[in-house]
């Protein structure tokens, strides 16, 4: 934990005893076992795990849209959403949609410096099917942005996004929850990512997912170099192969 992230605000808790799915005339699915964190106020929490590990399950429990669980979770009610699929009503315009991140009192709220940041006036009145993925996967954050929440949860946001692409949002998240003081909980499964923005990372074994580390990254992000990068990467994965191939 980074020195002045531990006595920061908890923002978000997670403690999950236990998840198994019990599908219809299927065998049942262990998908979370004893998987416990914490994120505070201001930090980049990377969550990393193999496909199929309970990653989204585990967002979707701690969101309050899973409450078929043992454990115990909270703060939901700070976080704003973004699924990997961005999840937009295509019948609606860019405006409408984002609008739809806001309690209904607050529907009417002025959110232009908002698409203003990021990139989206030109495309307030558009349709969805107008936009490239990575436009749309905008509209799906300033909609997660829209209410001011104090925690975002991003589920694998950048995949399916070309390189050039991916830095970008990237970069428009990291700069925006620093100038909201906003904290973050990522799920990904690009380790390089992971490594250049996180301020810490929570890997989780194969299914069912299980906290296997909680490794605090400190170096500054404005400090971190391809060398930096290449060698946490190497010592990461020597210590944990289940979790980081090298
Ligand atoms: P991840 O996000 O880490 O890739 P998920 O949390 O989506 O993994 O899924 C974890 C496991 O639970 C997988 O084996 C998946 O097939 C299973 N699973 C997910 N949702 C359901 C469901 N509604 N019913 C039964 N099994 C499910
Ligand atoms: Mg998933």
């Amino acid at each position: 934990m980074s020195v002045a992230g531990a006595d920061a605000k908890p923002v978000l808790r997670v403690a999950v005893a236990g998840k198994t799915y019990r599908p219809k005339g299927a065998a049942p699915v262990e998908a979370v076992r004893d998987l416990a964190f914490t994120i505070r106020e201001g930090e980049i929490v990377c969550l990393i795990g193999p496909s199929g590990a309970g990653k989204t399950t585990t967002l979707r429990i701690l969101l309050g849209l899973d409450t078929d669980f043992t454990g115990e979770v909270a703060g939901a009610e700070q976080a704003g959403i973004v699924f990997q699929e961005p999840r937009l009503l295509p019948w609606r315009s860019v405006e409408h949609n984002v609008r739809l991140g806001l309690a209904k009192p607050d529907r009417g709220r002025d959110l232009d410096a908002l698409f203003e940041r990021l990139g989206l006036t030109p495309w307030r009145a558009s349709f969805p099917r107008a936009l490239s993925l990575g436009m749309q996967r905008r509209v799906a954050l300033a909609r997660a942005l829209a209410g001011g929440p104090k925690v975002l949860v991003l589920d694998e946001p950048f995949v399916s996004l070309d390189d050039n692409a991916a830095a970008e949002l990237r970069a428009l998240v990291v700069d925006t929850v620093d100038a909201a003081g906003m904290s973050v909980l990522m799920v990904t499964h690009n380790v390089a990512e992971a490594i250049a923005i996180a301020d810490r990372l929570l890997l989780v074994s194969r299914r069912p997912a299980t906290l296997v580390a909680d490794i605090t990254l400190d170096r500054p992000r404005r400090l971190r170099d391809r060398a930096w990068a290449d060698a946490t990467r190497t010592s990461l994965s020597a210590r944990h192969p289940e979790v980081i191939a090298d």
